[in-house]
């Protein structure tokens, strides 16, 4: 297997099969920041994108996949954050800090959507169980574990209803013939389904991770001011 190929999961025809990357794009971009004070000195922030296009060879159509990467979000161990994203033939949630599991199911539910709608429909459902007992949720049922994230504040009324919303809906597409449910309403769940995810576990670390840096820049300005202090008293 060269570089140009990888085994991935065509979503148009299910098979999992190794693809030819029939195209690729690589943008770098470069901005350069003065910081004042006594010493002038230039700080550079980069920011990389790259797309890559694989072609099917079984259904010939392609699948488009996004990497990006900000040199100002780096991991404890001072790693690029590499975001990885599909864009098509649907788009992906950012997993980056989705639990496994979590985003498994979820992703479950996206392969499925085009194939069984119904099956897409139990499978958001079970992406919300999995989120519920993540969180530590232990209740009987689906309901009453939402009920509960609702109560302590981890999902606020709107996204509460989105869940109960996607509940429902699962519930009915277990128990319901194919003409019963509106399948129609399939990409709307899916997308409330990616704004609970992305509220409940990548909004906070992204939070976190900017305080992170706040707090670094911060710290790095009074050890300068100190520093211009001692010279001065030097001087
Ligand atoms: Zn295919």
């Amino acid at each position: 297997m060269t570089a140009k190929e990888k085994v991935i999961t065509c979503h148009h025809c299910g098979n999992k099969t190794l693809m030819k990357e029939v195209a690729n794009h690589k943008n770098v971009e470069n901005e350069e920041l003065f910081q004042g004070g006594k010493y002038v000195h230039t700080y550079v922030i980069t920011t990389i994108k790259e797309w890559h296009l694989y072609l099917c060879p079984v259904c010939i159509n392609v699948t488009l996949e996004c990497k990006s990467s900000f040199s100002e979000e780096i991991d404890y161990d001072g790693s690029p954050i590499i975001h990885k994203e599909l864009l098509y033939p649907y788009k992906t949630i950012e997993e980056n800090f989705i639990p496994e599991k979590v985003a498994r199911a979820y992703e479950a539910a996206l392969k499925i959507r085009l194939i069984d709608g119904h099956i897409c429909a139990i499978a958001i459902r079970r992406t919300l169980e999995m989120m519920c007992k993540d969180k530590g949720e232990e209740g009987k049922n689906l309901y009453l574990m939402l009920k509960s994230l609702s109560e302590k504040g981890i999902l606020p009324p709107i996204l509460n209803d989105m869940a109960s919303v996607l509940r429902e809906f699962g519930n009915a597409a277990a128990h319901a013939d194919e003409e019963e449910i509106s399948l129609d309403l399939i990409p709307s769940l899916l997308e409330f389904t990616q704004i609970i995810l992305d509220y409940v576990y990548n909004l906070p670390k992204r939070i976190d991770l900017i305080q992170d840096k706040l707090g670094k820049k911060r710290e790095e300005k009074r050890h300068q001011q100190n520093n211009e202090v001692l010279d001065h008293i030097v001087d």
